[in-house]
């Protein structure tokens, strides 16, 4: 069954292919960016290509498309798969139906779900918990179902996973009505991952996952810890929104909640300019003027003493984060590192881990230095795993089990 994957942000819409029966074989993938511009550009990598260009070809230079909105990329990527060029697709009538990476489900979404009139007004609804993301997400819902009518569509939810965290943990201290009347309380986000990199853990480990407490820790451009016992999640490092936790690219992470009193009041700033401040201009980006960790990284072994005090924070509360997250699971069977960092950087493995030496966690560094599944030595107390994140194949698996459910159900008479 094939499965068109789709993650809709403010200003680009990514898309995957995958062919979900059994062999879940990623087949084609690219993305539209720069959407609301006449500079759009859109890279495909459509049937991992003999031709490259032919994308070029349908549509003239990339980073000089007139894409006015996210209905136009979405039509874009239709006209690419029916191509003759696609050889992901046979048209698209191959495709079984799309999946839809929605980012705040709130209360009202737990799991997965097939899109109908309702599901849409209740993200909707939701859209005032995470107003930058859930609207491009309806944009493409709404977009695919004029271009691809018919075709069923699910939503898939990123902080679905974290439903299962208990009130003690969800809740915060502050008055009762802003939680009963406002909905303020912990959400919890990159749930598609810890979930895929909490199962990929178990099979690492031998175990059934109900059996298994797992410390997920997604690091990357947002970063989270999460605490994943007998394959739920019980707890988790952000919260209301993706801004809580671990310092991040451009978000602050955990903060005493007065600083943005404080910028108001003292520093007469406005809301907005306090949003634009924690969102975008926090985080790495505060501290030493860079968010990708790759430069900083670098900047930091040529002697930017800020860039090494960004560095020396991320790791040092990361490990605080793990630390708490082993006490809320009375204990740990693996860690996992995922996403951009996580996946990807020996050195902030290592540095972060180094707070957990007393946890009789030993790091074998050229396992580490490899990126290999298992970076610890076989005598660890704890093994460590590093699994490549992969949230579309989460969504694309839903979405073809939902689908699926859906296209065996006998017709209504
Ligand atoms: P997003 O949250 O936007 O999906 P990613 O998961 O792609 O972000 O993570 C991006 C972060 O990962 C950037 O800070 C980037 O520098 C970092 N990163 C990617 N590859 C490496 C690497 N090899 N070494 C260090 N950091 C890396």
């Amino acid at each position: 069954m094939k499965i068109l994957v789709l993650n809709c942000g403010s200003s680009s819409v990514k898309y995957k292919v995958y062919e979900v029966d059994g062999v879940n074989q990623e087949l084609a993938s690219g993305m539209v960016e720069r959407i609301g511009t006449k500079n759009a550009d859109l890279k495909c990598s459509c049937c991992f290509a003999h031709d490259p260009r032919c994308a070029a070809r349908m549509f003239g230079e990339p980073g000089k498309l007139d894409v006015p909105d996210h209905r136009a990329a979405v039509n874009m990527i239709c006209d690419l798969l029916k191509s003759d060029h696609c050889t992901a697709v046979k048209g698209i009538d191959d495709i079984a139906g799309i999946g839809h990476r929605v980012v705040h489900g709130g209360e009202e979404f737990a799991e997965s779900v097939l899109i109908d009139d309702e599901v849409i007004e209740g993200i909707e609804r939701c859209a005032r918990l995470a107003p930058l993301h859930n609207p491009p997400a309806l944009l493409g819902i709404r977009a695919c179902a004029e271009i691809f009518s018919g075709k069923p569509q699910v939503a898939v939810f990123d902080t679905a996973f974290h439903r299962s965290i208990p009130e003690k943990a969800y809740r915060y201290g502050i008055p009762d009505v802003l939680y009963r009347q406002h909905g303020i309380r912990k959400y919890g986000f990159h749930g598609t991952s810890h979930r895929y990199a909490s199962h990929e853990a178990a099979k690492l480990l031998k175990k059934p996952i109900e059996h298994t407490r797992i410390v997920s820790c997604h690091l990357g451009n947002g970063s989270s810890i999460t605490a994943v016992q007998g394959g739920k999640s019980i707890d988790t490092t952000m919260g209301l929104t993706p801004l809580a936790g671990v310092i991040m690219g451009t978000r602050p992470g955990d903060l005493d909640p007065f600083i943005p009193l404080f910028m108001i009041k003292e520093m007469k700033m406005s809301v907005q300019e306090v949003d634009e401040a924690l969102n975008k201009r926090s985080g790495f980006e505060g501290i030493c003027n860079h968010h990708d960790v790759r430069e900083i990284e670098e900047l930091a072994r040529a002697g930017d003493e800020d860039c090494q005090l960004a560095l020396d924070m991320f790791a040092y509360r990361a490990a605080r984060f793990i630390g708490g997250t082993v006490m809320a699971l009375s204990g740990c069977d693996a860690i996992v590192f995922t996403a951009g960092i996580g996946q990807n950087d020996p050195y902030m493995r290592a540095r972060i881990l180094k707070y957990a030496t007393h946890m009789g966690i030993k790091i074998d560094p050229e396992r580490n230095s490899r990126n290999e599944r298992m970076i610890t030595t076989d005598d660890s107390e704890v093994p460590v795993f590093v699994i490549p994140a992969n949230e579309e194949l989460v969504i694309a698996r839903d979405t073809a089990a939902i689908v699926g459910v859906r296209s065996k159900k006998p017709a209504v008479a």
